[in-house]
């Protein structure tokens, strides 16, 4: 297993279809770049799921400290067209399972992670991993 393996498992063990970027740690703020990858979404106003992508954006989610340091993810999502005509959702955001929710900036359930991550930084094996993971 590599270093960037265990790091994803740690950071989005709860979040399925998330590829995990790149961690940056910079003085008390560590900045967390990831990217969701599922195929399609399901549009929450009819049900229907859509694999058509109309565009793209990073939604930043303000998380809780890891340690003493402040967690901040950019997490780039899609925004899809639903394919019913009839529905009044033209276009929605995917959600992240675990991560996001409607409208929420502050990501859900990291504990675990995070306490993970703090003991992590606060070791020569954290910045080991920060070093390991591509920068951008
Ligand atoms: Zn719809």
């Amino acid at each position: 297993m590599t270093d960037e393996l265990l790091l994803q498992d740690l950071w989005f063990h709860h979040a399925d279809d998330v590829a995990l970027d790149s961690i940056a740690v910079r003085g008390e703020l560590v900045t967390v770049q990831a990217a969701a990858r599922a195929g399609r979404a399901v549009c929450p106003g009819c049900g229907t799921s859509s694999t058509r992508v109309h565009s793209r954006y990073v939604r930043r989610l303000d998380d809780t400290a890891a340690g003493q340091r402040r967690v901040i993810i950019e997490l780039r999502v899609r925004r899809f067209r639903c394919h019913q005509q009839a529905c009044p959702q033209a276009t929605f955001v995917e959600q992240v399972s675990g991560l996001t929710f409607r409208h929420g900036r502050r990501s859900q359930g990291l504990q675990t992670a995070l306490r993970h991550l703090a003991l992590m930084l606060a070791g020569r094996a954290g910045a080991r991993l920060a070093d390991a993971l591509p920068s951008r």
